[in-house]
């Protein structure tokens, strides 16, 4: 084999390792993960809760996983939420929207990026919502309008205080106006559980953005969120280009969100079945008046009592 040759085949050699490497779906289906040390095993993260030991990074997790450590393991009943048509505007880009829409369906198992459950945490019995980033980066469409006013309605029809753990960069583009009315949607959907005077808290994680935090999620009665979250509306870049300046790394972190007062506490994953039961049960005085709600509840719809201000 003459240089020519031998240089063509290298060539050939760096194309197969660069055609081989993993695809985002092989590095999903692994075991491993990466964090602050390099690789780490996912049953060694899922051990913790999916938080980091070394560096405290709460890892995104599924809704089921939300679930499991929000209420037990399997200590709670999956609300089934309509799904409207897919693909309303016949959308393609790169790929076909309903080709993203198998695939996201494929590797989560959900029908939507959001889940409605409803259990018992401490006693009180709640209606709860999370939506998972690896549905399309958790982005809110028709699909997700629906299973969000379902789950209000829900926690409205049985008297239940509502707790939503958002995530995800804002309304889906591949539905355009139809994802944006979501934003109006789910807001009015807000304002009905406020109307009955029932808590609503929202627990935001990492990462939340755009019309997300633009709607429902920044309406709540408490505003918590896990360590480290990125809370946000539109990006750090674009946010930089604007004012031409440099941000600090802490911008749009939690931690600096909570210093500008646009949330009210930071709670680690550990802590929030035990913290948001506390919260629960201070806002419906369930202590102090607990005959009277159950007096109410086989009375009518609304409880008579005032337990927040909305
Ligand atoms: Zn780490």
């Amino acid at each position: 084999m003459n240089w020519i040759k031998k240089v063509l085949n290298i060539g050939e050699k760096i194309k197969k390792v660069i055609r081989e490497r993993p695809s985002k779906e092989d590095v999903e289906k692994s075991n491993w993960t990466t964090c602050c040390a390099g690789p780490i095993l996912k049953t060694e993260l899922q051990e913790n809760q999916w938080v980091c030991k070394s560096c405290g990074k709460h890892h995104r997790i599924s809704c089921k996983n939300r679930f499991d450590l929000f209420f037990g393991k399997d200590n709670y009943e999956i609300i089934d939420t309509p799904v409207p048509i897919d693909d309303p505007l016949n959308w393609h880009d790169s790929k076909p929207y309903t080709s993203r829409l198998k695939s996201a369906r494929k590797a989560t198992g959900q029908k939507c990026a959001v889940m409605i459950a409803s259990g018992k945490v401490n006693g009180v019995t709640i209606t709860a919502g999370a939506i998972n980033f690896q549905f399309i980066g958790g982005s809110v469409g028709s699909a997700e309008g629906e299973a969000i006013i379902y789950g209000i309605q829900h926690a409205i029809d049985n008297q239940n205080p509502f707790v939503f753990f958002p995530s995800g960069g804002g309304q889906r583009m591949h539905e355009s106006p139809i994802a944006l009315t979501q934003m109006t949607r789910t807001t009015l959907a807000v304002n009905e559980l406020k109307n009955k005077k029932l808590p609503y808290i929202i627990c935001f994680t990492d990462p939340t953005a755009g019309g997300i935090t633009a709607s429902f999620a920044s309406l709540s009665d408490v505003a918590i969120s896990e360590p480290g979250a990125l809370i946000a509306f539109a990006g750090r870049r674009v946010i930089e280009a604007t004012v031409k300046e440099k941000l600090d790394e802490n911008f749009q972190k939690a931690e600096r969100v909570l210093e500008c007062g646009f949330i009210d506490l930071i709670v680690e994953r550990k802590d929030l079945s035990e913290k948001i039961a506390t919260l629960l049960k201070i806002l419906l005085k369930k202590n102090s008046v607990e005959s009277a709600i159950n007096i109410d509840e086989t009375t009518e719809n609304t409880r008579s009592i005032s337990p927040i201000a909305s």
